[in-house]
């Protein structure tokens, strides 16, 4: 199949039409998000939506989040919690993710067969102009299944090139990792993905809120919890930073802080900084393409350093652990 690219330089003006004609028509587009790219099909059209299982290689009981234009379409699709609708008004649109009970037209195929369904209000001008041309859109991120989620149009383009009828090019995706997400359909707030809203930012917002933590828990694994993430091909190990410097000219690629290639290795040739911990925003930014690079580089395997595990951190690390276990499916 031939992929038509749509290079968008200005994403509040540029033509997308194009791409919203192939949702309509039931094909599938790769689109930009604040967060990281999305492969999406109308949500409406189950057909449509069993197309990305395919070409993604996915389990079909891993759900799709459905991405919406307005607060308006956001009630298109699930039924809102009245109580929490203050808190919505005031964080979307962004990077969060809300699991509410589902609407009875929103197709199993979207959801993995369960009740509900994750809905997202994203800020990016380019998935909102999309969302609104051509109505709910269901989107995972647009990797193969098992591979790191793309956070460049490079990326979507290794990956799917050849097998969907569009790719939109916006550049480099803003926070680099997916959407923090919230399951609302409980007493109190559950967080099932930290992601770019942080838990004190929730916690703030929602005052308690309770965090999964499949380790710790008698519930069943959330669909797509138990699947395979993120993780590069070649072994990976989690190592402190003090550990380091013994790995300096080795044929392991070391992926870290700015601060720590600094301290631990500064002649070292094999290292990949991932940046500055005075910068964590830009540390999540760039992780999903340092992992990638993994993969490319001409080492044999990889480490990658410990970080602190407060504010967006803890996102950050709970992405580098499912890396490095390299979760099976
Ligand atoms: P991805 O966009 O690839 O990160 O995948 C979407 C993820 O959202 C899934 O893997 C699930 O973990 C989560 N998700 C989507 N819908 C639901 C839902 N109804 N209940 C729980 N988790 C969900
Ligand atoms: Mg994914």
């Amino acid at each position: 199949m031939e992929t038509l690219i749509l290079k968008v330089g200005d994403p509040y003006k540029d033509d997308i039409s194009q791409a919203c004609k192939i949702l309509k028509n039931g094909g599938l587009v790769a689109f930009p998000t604040e967060t990281v790219y999305g492969l999406g099909a109308l949500a409406f059209m189950p057909g449509a939506v069993r197309k990305i299982f395919a070409v993604k290689g996915r389990p079909a009981d891993n759900p799709l989040i459905v991405h919406v234009s307005s607060l308006e379409q956001f009630e298109e699709v699930c039924y809102v919690d009245e109580r929490y609708w203050p808190v919505i008004k005031k964080i979307t649109p962004g990077p969060v993710t809300f699991v509410f009970r589902k609407r009875p037209h929103v197709p199993n195929e979207v959801t993995g067969g369960l009740n509900t369904v994750g809905v997202r209000f994203p800020a990016h001008p380019i998935a909102q102009r999309l969302a609104l041309c051509a109505g709910p859109i269901a989107a995972p991120s647009a990797n193969l299944s098992g591979k790191p989620s793309p956070t460049t149009f490079e990326s979507v383009y290794e990956d799917l090139n050849g097998k969907i009828e569009c790719i939109i090019d916006g550049g480099e995706s803003a926070f680099g990792i997916e959407s923090t997400i919230v399951d609302l359909t409980g007493e109190t707030p559950l967080v099932l993905r930290p992601g770019p809203i942080t838990i004190e930012e929730l916690e703030e917002l929602f005052g308690k809120v309770n965090v999964f933590n499949p380790e710790e828990t008698s519930r069943p694994l959330s669909p797509g919890m138990k699947y395979r993430h993120y993780a590069p091909d070649k072994p990976l190990k989690l190592v402190n930073s003090e550990e380091l410097a013994n790995f300096a000219n080795t044929d392991i690629l070391v992926l870290c802080t700015e601060e720590s290639k600094e301290k631990f290795l500064k002649n070292a040739r094999n290292v990949l900084t991932i940046g500055s911990l005075k910068r964590p925003y830009t540390i999540a930014q760039n992780l999903y393409k340092s992992l990638r690079y993994v993969d490319k580089s001409p080492y044999s395997s990889a480490v990658i350093e410990k970080l602190p595990e407060y504010g967006i951190f803890f996102s950050i690390m709970n992405r580098i652990k499912k890396a490095v276990r390299g979760e099976k499916k």
